[in-house]
């Protein structure tokens, strides 16, 4: 039988990545994400692999909208074996000036939809005796950097939830892990370059050498394909001694 895994924000960037690589091992895959075109970025994958797909566009700001998306895949699929809570965003500013509605959003994709989420497959995945809970944190939720404070507090609150669900998930043979990486070329970092490029007076070219890849010993955006293969190991039947502890693929930047 082929398991079934549900991707937030599996539309764009990380999340894509991941999708393709599960769906290359023969993965039946709940999309979401808020892109227009979702629905046939799904159907390409699921043609393209030969695999079942469905798709969401939940907002998932919303607790209910989270517990939603869980039951609508467990109804498509009739099982669900793996989360990846990958969906979020990012605001950066000084905090003197960082919006509350800004922190509050980011708090409840980044960090709550996770809680949510988790708590939602919790049932599926404990009367399966299997579950994989795999949530993309980052290289911010081991160290900080000025200006994104709502950012680096829901991806440190992500790691700590992390280990709970490790804790509680080991008698039931779930599993949750954190991946931690430092800068991705997707999507979410290209309108940052842009933003950065502005505010400095910079290039793009020199934001990416002299602001993003500055903490990053290895001076290069982590690949798409070394986060989607972590993932992939994490959500196999054989780890399941690999729990509450967070991978972290950023180049170096946190060895110092
Ligand atoms: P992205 O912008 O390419 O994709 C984000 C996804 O989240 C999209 O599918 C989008 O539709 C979805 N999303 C946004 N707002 C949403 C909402 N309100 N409700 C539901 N879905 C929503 O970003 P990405 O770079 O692929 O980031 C994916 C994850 O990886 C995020 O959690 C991010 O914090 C994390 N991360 C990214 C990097 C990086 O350098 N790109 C580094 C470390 C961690």
């Amino acid at each position: 039988m082929n398991k079934t895994v549900l991707i937030t924000g599996s539309t764009s960037g990380i999340g894509l990545g991941i999708a393709h690589q599960f769906a290359k091992e023969g993965y039946n895959i709940m999309f979401h994400g808020l892109e227009a075109n979702g629905l046939d970025i799904a159907k390409k994958v699921g043609d393209k692999y030969k695999v079942k797909v469905a798709f969401s566009n939940a907002n998932l700001l919303e607790s209910t909208a989270v517990e939603n998306l869980v039951q609508e895949t467990i109804r498509s699929f009739g099982t669900l074996h793996v989360l990846v809570n990958n969906a979020g965003i990012q605001f950066v500013s000084p905090i003197e000036e960082f919006p509350n509605s800004k922190y509050e959003a980011i708090i409840a994709l980044n960090m709550n939809a996770v809680f949510y989420a988790s708590k939602a497959v919790w049932k599926q995945m404990k009367e399966q005796q299997f579950g994989r809970i795999i949530n993309v944190s980052s290289v911010h939720g081991l160290r900080a950097s000025e200006f994104k404070s709502a950012y680096v507090a829901a991806k440190h609150g992500v790691i700590g939830l992390t280990k709970v669900l490790a804790l509680e998930g080991a008698p039931f043979n779930i599993t949750c892990n954190a991946i931690c990486p430092g800068y991705v070329k997707t999507p979410l970092v290209e309108g940052q370059i842009k933003d950065q490029a502005l505010a400095h007076h910079m290039t793009e070219d020199e934001v990416v050498e002299k602001v993003m890849l500055k903490k990053q010993a290895v001076k290069q955006f982590v690949p798409l394909e070394a986060i989607a293969d972590m993932a992939l190991l994490l959500a196999k039947d054989s780890s399941t001694t690999i729990t509450g502890t967070s991978f972290v693929l950023d180049g170096g930047w946190s060895a110092q």
